[in-house]
């Protein structure tokens, strides 16, 4: 056990059990895109047995307390980010694989014109690709 991550997790608010405890250690080594699936598939596979809800609700917490950022593709798909700045994304749609945005900057975006009497709020951009 990794005391840094339980030490995240109290400075977040959230009380370190077992279960939270061992999602921290699967997630917050690196940056990473992941679905509840795909962590459920690799808690497994390292041994440790966790139901769906608990999945679901340990994500629901960590998302709340800023620890990881929920990013919905589609009514289908849900990605979590271990990386929580703010950054923009490639979604391949014929692999699923969500990737980073590493090359675009907040001035490429200033010219982007906006409805009057509005300002840009905040801009979460997901630029869906296909294979060829
Ligand atoms: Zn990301």
């Amino acid at each position: 056990m990794t005391s840094t991550h339980a030490l995240k997790l109290k400075n977040s608010g959230v009380y370190p059990t077992a279960q939270r405890l061992a999602i921290a250690d699967m997630l917050f080594d690196r940056h990473q895109h992941f679905t509840a699936d795909s962590l459920q598939e690799a808690l497994i596979f390292n041994g440790i047995k966790v139901s769906k809800a608990t999945v679901y609700n340990t994500l629901k917490l960590f998302v709340e307390k800023g620890l990881v950022n929920e990013l919905v593709i589609d009514s289908q798909k849900c990605f979590y980010d271990t990386n929580t700045s703010h950054h923009h994304h490639f979604y391949n749609i014929d692999t699923g694989e969500l990737t980073d945005i590493e090359s675009i900057t907040p001035k490429m975006l200033e010219s982007l014109s906006i409805p009057e009497g509005t300002t840009i709020d905040n801009i979460d951009l997901v630029v869906r690709l296909r294979n060829h």
